[in-house]
């Protein structure tokens, strides 16, 4: 199943994407994404009905989708998670998971414009599998991990790097508004198929820069909602940005930082893909 949040007028709303150009509204079932999710177990045979009766129709095409979960709760993103985007930072690969945090406001819709920073001359991509979390919980084992996914989203960790390297912590470089674009829906964990087998690709204005394979992950989505749960409760609708494969543009000899006017787009195999014209802020 595809899941969105989406507008026709001012508020946002929920759906159910029943073909690739038609979303049938979800607004009697739950009033948002993060109250579906957390209802998942009572709400899905409701969505089911909806789906196929189709009493009620949107064209996608009319409406203008946001991230699937447009306000989380958490968004942790991992660094160095793929072997030759360490070798092209020169770093070591990690013997522990590295974590940092991107702002829930930075979140943004999945082709919506995304801002370069007043003053930035390095704001970056990075394409990454993004899973949202189901049934949250702490001290979740690697083996059950799986069942506390609820699905999946392509997203795109836009880094202002000079910001992420001035100092040891990559908090703020990596939480500008709207530097957290995902979507365009949530595939649900069932829908997805092996999550750890899906190409991974980004284009810059057309030019492929990423393409790799999420089997490439060197801590797998298992090991990280484990080790993430270790520290904390995971939440419906919580995000995890799971790492960028090697091609970002801070590797690039010379190295290419995006500027206003580039689009980027951001593909994963069976996720659909997100898009975004980037724009002075
Ligand atoms: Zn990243």
């Amino acid at each position: 199943m595809k899941l969105v949040t989406f507008t026709r007028d001012q508020a946002a709303e929920i759906g159910v994407v029943v073909d690739h150009t038609t979303i049938v509204p979800l607004g009697n079932v739950a009033p948002d994404m993060i109250a579906l999710i957390a209802d998942w177990d009572n709400a899905r045979p409701k969505v089911e009905a909806l789906a196929a009766a189709r009493l009620e129709t949107v064209n996608i095409a009319s409406v203008r989708l946001l991230a699937p979960v447009p306000r989380p709760g958490k968004i942790f993103a991992i660094g160095l998670n793929y072997a030759d985007h360490v070798a092209e930072t020169g770093m070591q690969t990690p013997s522990n998971q590295i974590w940092f945090t991107k702002a829930s406001t930075s979140v943004n819709g999945p082709y919506d414009p995304v801002q370069i920073p007043r003053g930035s001359l390095m704001t970056d991509y990075e394409i990454e599998l993004v899973a949202v979390i189901g049934n949250g919980g702490r001290h979740i084992s690697k083996d059950d991990a799986a069942a506390h996914v609820f699905g999946y989203c392509v997203g795109n960790d836009v880094t202002e790097r000079a910001w992420q390297m001035r100092n040891t912590q990559f908090c703020l470089g990596k939480s500008f508004d709207t530097h957290a674009p995902f979507g365009p829906w949530i595939t649900t964990s069932d829908a997805a198929g092996d999550i750890h087998e899906l190409g991974i690709r980004c284009f810059v204005n057309g030019d492929e820069r990423q393409s790799s394979n999420t089997r490439h992950l060197i801590f797998n989505l298992w090991e990280q909602v484990a080790e993430l749960s270790q520290a904390m409760t995971l939440e419906p609708g919580d995000v995890i940005f799971s790492g960028t494969p090697g091609g970002v543009g801070m590797a690039m000899k010379p190295m290419t930082m995006l500027k206003a006017g580039d689009v980027v787009r951001g593909e994963v195999d069976g996720l659909g893909h997100i898009e975004a014209s980037f724009v002075a802020e």
